[in-house]
């Protein structure tokens, strides 16, 4: 029998609402045999999450997912097996940790701004320990009645062109792959298909992605359709890139995000777990 993979999942150091032993606990439950913690700039999840797998047998990868900037839209780059001591890698995570805060801030006063009060200290409380993102933001709209839905939040507050999108705040990918490699782990170009690029586009990125020390590429994530998978394929046989998965894990209640679900990796792509020692 092949292993469960699933490479990529959230817990409530960032905006996923399970505590990393939660988080091991279900994926346990799903069959999940090797979990890689990937929270939104920050590791500090990884101690809590070792400890609960290693109590149940489970491996764990220790991950991160760094938010980046690539000719000014939004990128995510998910670093896989990463040595959490190592001192660039904590430093980053250090300056991440600023730019979060400062673009929470301005998102706060642009909100503010718009008439809509009291958003800073809402998403602090509920935080707490975390980093805050986005969708705590988009919670609180929901929450406050500015709007029915978080998709919504997204639509009207949070997304491109909307007082959430705080422009020039992150590091190029260059500087992402760097920190990653530098802490001896793998780069991989977190999911693909969301970014909504065209076809040329999305070429140009994993040729930017290879170039800046990229390793792997999200063959799957989430439930996925099988025209996508087969197009993601091509780009990492084209790229020369290796493939992972991971199902991009926030809460449960939400199917099509579920621990374990993208099942398997496809053939024709080299696993990047093949290249760990
Ligand atoms: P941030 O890390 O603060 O930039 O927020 C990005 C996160 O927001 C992503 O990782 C998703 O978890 C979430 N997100 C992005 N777009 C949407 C959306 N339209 N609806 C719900 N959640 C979203
Ligand atoms: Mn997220
Ligand atoms: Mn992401
Ligand atoms: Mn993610």
């Amino acid at each position: 029998m092949s292993k469960i993979y699933d490479l990529h999942s959230h817990s409530d150091y960032s905006d996923g609402i399970l505590s990393p032993s939660e988080l091991v606990s279900r994926a346990y439950e799903q069959s999940v045999n090797v979990l890689a913690l990937t929270d939104h700039d920050t590791l500090a999840g990884i101690a809590e999450a070792q400890a609960a797998a290693s109590s149940c047998g489970l491996d764990l990868i220790p991950g991160i997912e760094f938010s980046c900037q690539w000719n000014g839209r939004g990128i995510h780059i998910v670093g896989l097996n990463v040595d959490t001591s190592n001192k660039q890698l904590l430093d980053a995570v250090a300056e991440q940790r600023q730019r979060r805060e400062l673009r929470t801030e301005t998102i706060a006063k642009r909100l503010h701004k718009a008439g809509i009060e009291g958003s800073l200290h809402w998403v602090q409380q509920k935080a707490g320990k975390g980093t805050i993102g986005r969708p705590h933001f988009a919670q609180f709209l929901v929450e406050k009645g500015h709007v029915r839905t978080i998709n919504l939040a997204f639509k009207k507050y949070l997304g491109a062109g909307k007082p959430g999108d705080v422009k020039n705040l992150w590091p190029d990918i260059e500087d992402a792959c760097g920190w990653i490699r530098a802490a001896g782990g793998h780069a991989v170009l977190a999911h693909p298909d969301k970014y909504k690029l065209t076809r040329t586009k999305l070429r140009e990125l994993c040729a930017d992605f290879k170039e800046a020390g990229g390793a792997a590429i999200e063959i799957v994530s989430g439930k996925q359709q099988a025209n996508v998978t087969q197009n993601i394929l091509g780009l990492a046989k084209e790229f020369d890139l290796l493939g992972s998965l991971g199902s991009d894990f926030h809460q449960p209640q939400q199917p099509w995000q579920e621990l374990a679900c993208c099942g398997v990796l496809p053939e024709g792509v080299k696993p990047v777990w093949q290249s760990w020692g």
